[in-house]
């Protein structure tokens, strides 16, 4: 059977770069994108978009039927720092469609769904470093808390009903093509526009908060090689530690003050800096490495090199 795919919250930070990287892999016909919102111009263009509210199981459940979709990426959700600021209406956007999605997985309509948890399932009670995959998670926000729960709900339905669902705890994520959505890693973003914009940068978490984070293309390289893994070689159905890279806001302005030496970085935290102190520091994700075979590509110093190199065309 061919693979048609359907990616809600499409339009995202993340949803904008892996759903083109899905279009190159299965055919810009074959992936639709979708979201509340429309996406960017490239997206729009290259394939099939539609309007589509991820907490709806009723309009899912046309589209799927129109394309004759048999995976779902599932991207809608509220991200950490703004879930605090809504927490009710975090815990509907991201729990209802999850709900939405599995229940479409147990009726058949779809054969896999990808939903991504994050390191924020993980809480202050947490070891903070080399994180295991199998430790407390007692998460101390609402987006923890939502992740966590859905990780249990991925779990149930596997079990209970045989859902094939994948889901990766992602790190961070940098990237130059979208800004970010909203989360605590953001300043990782931010840092580089303003690098070259202003040369100068008021970070909102402190020196020496060190925050496992992924380059962009690794974390859409692992989120499509672990949906493409066999299925018996997917032994987590919670959510898989997925790491590449940990550093500080210190660490990662002196990597740029290596391409833009006047580049100056000060700090002021907020209550962002709360919910990064109550993150591990660093990700233990060898059993991600071992049952598919997961290895990342970037580090600060190549990825520093071309986010900057992309940004200054
Ligand atoms: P984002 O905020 O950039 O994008 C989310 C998208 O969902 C937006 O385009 C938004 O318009 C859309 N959306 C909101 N409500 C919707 C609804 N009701 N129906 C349909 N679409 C809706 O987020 P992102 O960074 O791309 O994150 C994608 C997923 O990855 C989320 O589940 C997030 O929790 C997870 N994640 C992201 C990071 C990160 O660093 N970016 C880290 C860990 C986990």
């Amino acid at each position: 059977m061919d693979t048609t795919i359907l990616v809600l919250g499409a339009s995202g930070q993340i949803g904008t770069e892996l759903t083109q990287k899905l279009r190159d892999i299965y055919g810009s016909h074959n992936v639709i994108a979708s979201d509340i919102k429309e996406g960017n111009t490239e997206m729009m263009s290259s394939g099939p978009f539609e309007i589509i509210d991820a907490t709806n199981k009723e309009t899912i459940l046309e589209v799927v039927k129109k394309y004759d979709v048999n995976q779902v990426y599932l991207l809608a959700a509220m991200l950490s720092a703004t879930a605090e600021k809504m927490p009710q209406k975090a815990w509907n956007l991201n729990m209802n469609s999850l709900l939405a999605v599995l229940d479409l997985a147990k009726e058949k309509h779809i054969q896999q769904v990808y939903w991504p948890s994050s390191i924020a399932v993980f809480g202050p009670l947490t070891p903070k470093e080399n994180t295991p995959q199998q430790t407390v998670m007692q998460p101390s926000t609402v987006y923890g808390i939502s992740k966590v729960s859905g990780e249990f709900w991925c779990n149930y339905y596997h079990e209970k009903f045989g859902v094939d669902v994948r889901s990766l705890r992602y790190p961070g994520i940098i990237s130059w093509k979208t800004k970010p959505g909203g989360g605590t890693t953001d300043y990782a973003v931010d840092i580089y526009f303003k690098a070259i914009e202003d040369k100068k940068y008021e970070c909102f978490l402190s020196e020496n908060t060190r925050l496992p984070m992924m380059y962009m293309n690794d974390a859409v390289n692992a989120t499509i090689q672990l949906m493409q893994a066999k299925e018996e070689d997917v032994k987590i159905r919670t959510g898989y530690n997925l790491s590449a890279i940990d550093f500080t806001p210190k660490e990662i302005a002196a990597e740029i003050q290596k391409h833009i030496p006047d580049f100056e970085i000060t700090y002021n935290p907020d209550f962002r800096q709360a919910i990064a102190d109550s993150w591990p520091s660093s990700i233990d994700d060898s059993q991600a490495r071992k049952d598919w075979n997961w290895k990342h590509e970037f580090d600060l110093k190549s990825m520093t090199s071309d986010i900057l190199k992309n940004l200054n065309k």
